[in-house]
């Protein structure tokens, strides 16, 4: 029984790899290369080969990658067409031999649904209580990974879990990337709590309130308006509301066992997650009021997490 997983995460900024030791539950190797260093899909495609032979001398590994990709995969084709921050935009991974013939499959999923495998996987090794749960990524943007009775949802054709472009009404209409108006990630997300600020600058008689806020981090930003700064309180106030409604709309479609809030913001989760209990026990449905809403715990290895565990879970 081979019990080393070598797992990837692409990201715009890092190509992250780690390998988990299946008995130890640990990471025991990690190590990262900056992703503008890799110009081509096949010089991606050559990097993977070459960090798995290398430490394939080392760790007796499965012989199978999974590698997390910041797109949507085919689960049919097992091909990524968009990677918006990425370089190379599109890739389709190609097995490999090793020097004793034996073939490595790779094995792509997007990142969001492995952060939410990695989290769901290892909650269930410490808690064994749960069996579904949504994993919402609040960074730059809004990410989300669905996961139904130990498996991801993926949907047709990779989209499923896409809560970012959700539309929840609201009085601002700003335009997303994706082309729609109005989506869920155009507020609640680190470029949403700027829209707000520099709406509510740009729009109200007295902007004082708001001119201090333009400069600020979102930490700095969920600080003060927990100091009780009455801009920074609206913004957050906007954003906590329309995440509130967001979450339940998602319960009331996939009643998960559990909410879990990750990425940049959850660093300051303690500052705002009561409001957004209470916000979200307002607008969810009566039977899935209860539904607890928690700071995911791997951070930012909870992507490697995922692709090693998911890894774990396939049988060649
Ligand atoms: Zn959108």
């Amino acid at each position: 029984m081979i019990n080393y997983c070598f797992g990837v995460d692409l990201g715009g900024t890092s190509i992250k790899f780690g390998i988990l030791d299946i008995n130890k539950d640990e990471l025991i190797e990690k190590w990262s290369i900056e992703t503008s260093k890799i110009k081509t899909n096949k010089d991606f495609q050559q990097l993977i080969e070459n960090e798995y032979k290398k430490f394939s001398l080392r760790y007796p590994l499965k012989k199978v990658i999974v590698i997390g990709v910041p797109g949507p995969v085919n689960p049919i084709t097992n091909c990524v067409d968009i990677l918006p921050n990425i370089i190379w935009n599109t890739y389709k991974p190609k097995d490999f031999s090793l020097k004793d013939n034996t073939k490595v499959k790779i094995i792509l999923h997007n990142d969001a649904n492995l952060a939410a495998f990695g989290e769901y996987s290892k909650r269930k090794k410490l808690f064994f209580s749960e069996t579904s749960l949504v994993l919402v990524t609040i960074g730059t943007g809004l990410g989300c990974g669905l996961i139904m009775n130990d498996e991801i949802i993926t949907g047709t054709s990779g989209y499923a879990g896409e809560l970012g472009h959700l539309y929840i009404p609201n009085n601002y209409n700003f335009k997303c990337k994706c082309g729609n108006i109005g989506c869920l990630e155009t507020i609640c997300s680190a470029q949403g709590l700027r829209n707000i600020i520099n709406y509510l600058y740009e729009t109200k008689l007295d902007s004082s309130d708001y001119k201090q806020l333009i400069n600020s981090s979102v930490e700095e930003l969920f600080g003060l308006a927990n100091d009780g700064h009455p801009g920074a309180s609206e913004v957050i106030d906007i954003f906590i509301k329309t995440l509130g409604i967001a979450l339940a709309n998602i319960c009331s479609v996939i009643n998960p066992s559990i909410i879990l809030i990750g990425g940049g913001i959850s660093l300051s989760f303690k500052n705002f997650s009561d409001k957004l209990q209470q916000t979200f026990k307002v607008h969810a449905m009566a039977n899935v009021k209860n539904t607890p809403i928690k700071q995911a715990i791997l951070a930012e290895q909870a992507g490697i997490y995922g692709a090693c565990y998911y890894e774990n879970k396939i049988n060649l």
